[in-house]
């Protein structure tokens, strides 16, 4: 689901890694796992603010 793979299973919490997360910029229209979840957890760390620009970039870092 994740296209940076940036999801992983903690305990007892899956944990988003925001050096991978780019909000699905690049790959979706919107941010996939926000769109999934059924408990609308998922929210944007305001430490992390990122312009789209920024988030782009990350995205092709990410995937070459
Ligand atoms: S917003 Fe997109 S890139 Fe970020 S963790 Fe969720 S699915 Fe992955």
């Amino acid at each position: 689901m994740c296209p940076n793979k940036a999801i992983t299973a903690g305990r007892p919490l899956y944990v988003i890694d925001p050096m991978k997360c780019t909000e699905c910029v690049g790959a979706e229209d919107e941010p996939q796992c926000r769109v999934v979840c059924p408990a609308e957890c998922i929210v944007a760390n305001p430490d992390f603010a990122e312009s789209k620009d920024e988030l782009l970039a990350k995205y092709h870092q990410l995937h070459g």
